[in-house]
């Protein structure tokens, strides 16, 4: 974890926990550990302690659990339920922003009905990661009072159930989601148009993702991009955009300050974090970094941010 002082309050994380079938320009990797949680809490757990929601079929790997004790991600709101884990199998050309999508199997996900158990209710900050918009409304409703809930989506979701993805929009302080879904969802090409319809329907922070080409923040009264960490080596972007937000979370928790100026740093290291995430297939960056080395790259963000008067 980062040290410091900080308060470090914990952070609840709910979504997609799968095996993930991908495809890059620079390799295959079939049947993998993804899904949006398990990028967004490992992401988090460099920043603070993390809870995670969510449900894996009998046939997931004891070995995937232990990487997430291993990052002392507590799993009592990980249940095992009979059935096959959720799987999502996709593939990605040269343009890398662009994630096709072959087949996505909720499989246990499909029938699950999260409890939150009673030691988590009360988790200040909660990050509703990609998936059933219901769900994610399931487990807000089980949340008593959360000081900041921010919440991710996809085209899969607004394809098909896009008055519940409203309902999420309309319940959280923060909401993310790549740019094609916001154009999606706004009925509009301009994200600058997107980013303030977002606001409108109620949260206090909307962040656009762009994959290679950073995030927009948009708050009522400031605006921020941040680029993405400049790379020559990217394998698999995959859960880039769940490792951004889980950072970006941890981060909060771990200062517990959203004010605009700190939710800029936040978006910083979510971008630090995502770009470990895309440096190999599935977790694995994630799983030999060190804290130090997210420090040197948030200083370097600092440095090629930085415009002189
Ligand atoms: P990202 O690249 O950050 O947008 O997210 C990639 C992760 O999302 C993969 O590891 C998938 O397992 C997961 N995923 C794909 N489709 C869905 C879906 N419909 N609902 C929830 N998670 C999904």
């Amino acid at each position: 974890m980062i040290r410091g002082n900080a308060p470090r309050l914990p952070a609840l994380v709910v979504g997609s926990i799968g095996l993930d079938t991908v495809e890059t320009p620079f390799g295959a990797v079939r049947d993998v550990l993804g899904g949006a949680a398990s990028f967004s809490a490992v992401s988090a757990s460099f920043f603070t302690d993390v809870r995670m929601v969510g449900v894996v079929g009998e046939d997931f790997p004891a070995e995937h659990l232990a990487l997430f004790r291993a990052r002392e991600i507590d799993l009592n709101g990980v249940q095992q339920q009979p059935g096959a884990t959720f799987r999502w199998n996709g593939y990605y050309e040269y343009d890398l922003n662009q994630a096709h999508t072959l087949a996505t199997h909720l499989n246990v996900f499909e029938q699950f009905r999260p409890t939150v158990p009673d030691a988590y209710r009360d988790t200040p900050y909660v990050f509703l990661a990609n998936i059933d918009p219901d769900l994610q409304l399931a487990v807000l409703e089980q949340m008593s009072a959360p000081k900041f809930v921010m919440a991710d989506t996809m085209n899969f979701w607004i394809d098909g159930k896009a008055n519940r993805v409203l309902e999420v929009v309309k319940r959280v302080d923060a909401m993310t989601m790549n740019d094609a879904e916001a154009r999606q969802l706004c009925d509009t090409s301009n994200l600058v148009v997107a980013g303030h319809r977002l606001l409108n329907l109620g949260p206090r922070v909307v962040i656009i993702k762009k994959g290679e080409h950073g995030a927009l923040l948009f708050t009522q009264h400031d605006y921020f991009a941040a680029p993405s960490f400049p790379l020559e080596d990217v394998k698999d972007p995959t859960g880039a955009g769940d490792t951004f937000a889980g950072g970006l979370l941890g981060y909060l928790a771990f200062t517990n300050d959203v004010s605009d100026a700190n939710i800029r740093r936040a978006v910083v290291y979510g971008t630090v974090m995502a770009s470990y995430a895309v440096e190999d297939f599935s977790l694995g960056r994630l799983q030999t970094l060190e804290p130090g080395e997210v420090m040197v790259r948030f200083a370097e963000m600092r440095r090629i941010t930085a415009m002189p008067e």
